[in-house]
């Protein structure tokens, strides 16, 4: 209504936001993008959107959009021009470069890079300059989820898709509001219900929310409770003899990994994730301590709801889907909880057929495509890894480099990263597409890493954000469909969207702004591709490292023409599901092959619960959780400018159980104080309001910059995957007595 109708003319993108990628149909009218809508022809929503995906055409139209880059003068950033900057960019690394050594520089790139984004970042950082300081923001979100898959299967990215909603009979949530964070693909699954009566939602979350309102039950458990909760399924599942017997004989072997290996709060640690082989008699013996009865106190969840949920994956008339996203993720044993998921769902054989999936979503919207795919964490290549040989000879004769300039080492993960820039280890740090200035655990630290005099920090963004206020250059970035690119979703499902509108000012996409930096410091023949063709070019060369390889990717021109399509794409098809001789081409022979690992098998986990590092106390009493809102992406720095969005959603708040803000005295809306060993912040209560964390836990959205809920987090990590625990950590509430 009120669209200039018959002037609009519609293409095809994937959403900008979250790792659902849904289809979009962008409305174009004179030279500027005016409507969305979902796209019926996307089978990853069906023609629907989010509030997020409806709104997200705004996002390019706020009042404070940087269109020219600003360097810093005497504290001062002032205007420049884009050349005059990347110049400066250039220099700097080189100076740097030439006075501390390679592995003085970094970059910090984003699950919301575009593949060529990652594909060049990858390129130059370890192919042109040699360092492995590469790093992105999906380290925050979801490298537990990539741990987890490589040490239960040898390969990354989840097996099923989509459409085992549509097969499912029971859908079990771990710590995943899916309403708020997942919207659409929660639709789906009540979609479902409608149409089929006995389909079951179980949510189980360490607070109530949206999901949980909706869900068929929603149970309960305390912070780190899940552990145990898992293993008392996997008991529960021997003691009644509901396994499947003949797939673990066929198709799994069992080992345990060393315990008590840590927290990474010091500086330097040294952990062992060594696998030992264990008998099937061996890890009975190991449930033994997770009789349900025996875990209700550490879990919170009684013996009664734990047998309910092994029931539920013990039914050999059910198929059953499990979805997870930060709740598993952001863990001080991420890499465990999903190795347990995996292990519930291998123990009863539901595992890669229709309606079976153990499935992990990601957050952004290309954190499978460029940050798992093409490889932009310190420890990685375009699918393949730094410490093998044969990966990175590959890589140096795909990009025409010396083998010896790619370290067969990696060096910093995120967390790391930051702590060598506060040690003077790293000097330059070029940030693109992320916001950490808001994301870093224990911010107030990482914080004063970046400003010390002789730290140079690059920022490439689209709007002014607490990150962009510590840069000494901000460059300014094309955002989505102004340029070309590809995102890769939850789904393994690789979407292109071609360039639509002119970007403002002297923006530039992230990927040319790297080849100019590149080139200025004389790597102009690894980077030899025009503006016009420089995205077609290099997918192709991307495409040459999954060339003859089981998870083959579809050629640029079949992406062009489709909505979107999955990976491995083999003889021109898509796969849905992996590993199973029915559901994967790729698969030799077996029923199913897990060919990730040396004995072709998947590996089930003895891994035990375990506390993490902080709990509550007298002095802080409360636990901490922080997470997402429905209505804002991230740290909001674009949906804060989408005025309806902001409406909706002003600013932060803490959610308090009703039963310890009455005891309390704290209402709804009073202002009060939460204080940490590491930082506080005052900002108003939430009593019954939309979420409500369980009694002794108060929860706060991490969104408002105004309101940075991340100096009083804790920077421990899961030491396997390295990725921080934002979910549980101690503080106190004080009520702000307002005069
Ligand atoms: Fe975009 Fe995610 Fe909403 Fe879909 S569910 S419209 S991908 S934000």
């Amino acid at each position: 209504e009120g669209l200039p109708k018959g002037l609009i003319n519609w293409k095809k993108a994937p959403c900008r936001f979250c790792g659902v990628g849904c289809g979009l149909l962008i409305g174009l009218s004179d030279g500027k993008a005016v409507a969305v809508k979902g796209d019926p022809k996307s089978t990853v929503n069906k023609g629907l959107c989010c509030v997020k995906g409806y709104h997200s055409v705004m996002a390019m139209y706020g009042k404070d959009r940087l269109t020219r880059p600003l360097i810093r003068e005497n504290g001062k950033l002032v205007e420049t021009s884009m050349e005059k900057a990347l110049d400066l960019v250039a220099g700097k690394m080189q100076e740097v470069i030439n006075t501390h050594g390679k592995d003085a520089v970094s970059m910090y790139g984003s699950g919301q890079w575009t593949i060529p984004d990652g594909y060049v970042a990858s390129k130059f950082m370890k192919g042109a300059i040699g360092t492995n300081n590469l790093e992105a923001n999906a380290r925050l979100c979801m490298a537990s989820a990539v741990t987890g898959f490589i040490s239960s299967f040898g390969l990354d990215e989840p097996m099923g898709c989509y459409e085992d909603i549509d097969h499912a009979d029971v859908f079990v949530l771990w710590g995943n509001n899916m309403a708020e964070m997942h919207p659409v693909l929660f639709s789906r699954l009540l979609d479902q219900r409608l149409k089929r009566p006995d389909v079951k939602i179980i949510d189980l979350a360490t607070r109530t929310t949206r999901t949980s309102v909706a869900a068929d039950r929603s149970i309960l458990f305390k912070p780190q409770g899940d552990l145990a909760i898992a293993n008392a399924i996997c008991y529960e599942l021997v003691e009644n003899n509901w396994i499947d017997k003949g797939f673990i004989e066929k198709h799994c072997s069992f080992k345990e990994g060393k315990t008590n290996i840590g927290y990474g709060l010091e500086d330097k640690f040294k952990f062992s994730d060594k696998a030992g082989t264990i008998t099937f008699e061996d890890f009975k013996t190991f449930l033994q301590d997770y009789r349900p009865d025996k875990v209700e106190a550490v879990s919170g969840v009684s013996a009664r709801d734990i047998k309910y949920l092994a029931s539920l994956f013990g039914d050999p008339n059910k198929k059953v889907t499990s979805f997870w996203c930060m709740g598993a993720n952001q863990h001080t044993r991420g890499t465990w909880i999903n190795n347990l998921i995996y292990n519930i769902h291998l123990m009863v054989g539901k595992i890669s057929t229709p309606g079976n999936s153990p499935f992990s979503l990601t957050g952004q919207p290309s954190a499978c495509g460029t940050v798992r795919e093409v490889g932009t964490l310190t420890h990685k290549l375009p699918h393949g890894v730094v410490a093998n040989e044969k990966d990175r000879k590959m890589a140096a004769e795909i990009w025409k480099v010396p083998v010896e300039r790619i370290p067969y080492k990696p060096s910093y993960h995120t967390v790391e990263m930051f702590r060598a820039l506060d040690r003077g280890d790293i000097r330059f740090m070029w940030i693109q597409v992320t916001n950490p200035m808001v994301t870093m655990p224990k911010l107030n630290r990482y914080r004063d890493a970046v400003q010390k005099d002789d730290r140079f920090i690059v920022v490439s963004d689209i709007y002014p954000t607490p990150t962009t206020d510590i840069a000494d250059v901000i460059l300014p970035s094309a955002m989505w469909v102004e340029r070309e690119g590809m995102f890769g979703n939850s789904e393994r499902r690789t979407q292109h969207f071609e360039q639509m509108l002119d970007a403002p000012g002297e923006a530039m996409s992230d990927t040319w702004q790297i080849i100019e930096v590149a080139r200025r410091m004389g790597f102009n023949e690894l980077f030899p591709w025009s503006k016009e063709d420089h995205i077609e070019e290099i997918w192709k060369e991307y495409a040459r490292f999954h060339e003859g390889k089981k998870h083959g990717m579809a050629p640029y021109e079949a992406l062009k023409q489709a909505p979107g399509l999955q990976w491995p794409f083999v003889e021109g098809k898509e796969t849905k599901w992996r590993f199973h001789a029915k559901y994967d081409p790729a698969c030799e022979g077996n029923s199913f092959d897990f060919y990730g690992k040396p004995d072709r098998k998947a590996w089930i986990w003895a891994r035990p619960y375990e506390a993490p590092p902080e709990i509550p106390d007298t002095e802080f009493p409360f636990w901490l959780n922080t997470g997402r809102v429905l209505e804002h992406w991230h740290t909001g720095s674009m949906t804060r400018r989408i005025s309806v969005l902001h409406q909706a959603m002003p600013r932060s708040y803490v959610e308090i159980n009703p039963e310890d803000a009455k005891s309390m005295g704290i209402k709804n809306g009073d202002q009060v104080r939460l204080v940490s060993r590491r930082g506080k912040i005052e900002l108003p209560a939430s009593v019954h309001e939309r979420g409500q964390p369980t009694k002794g836990q108060v929860f706060v959205p991490f969104f408002d910059e105004s309101l940075l809920i991340n100096d009083l987090t804790l920077d421990a990590f899961c030491p396997i995957s390295k990725q921080p625990d934002y979910k549980k950590c101690a503080v106190k509430l004080e009520k702000v007595n307002v005069i």
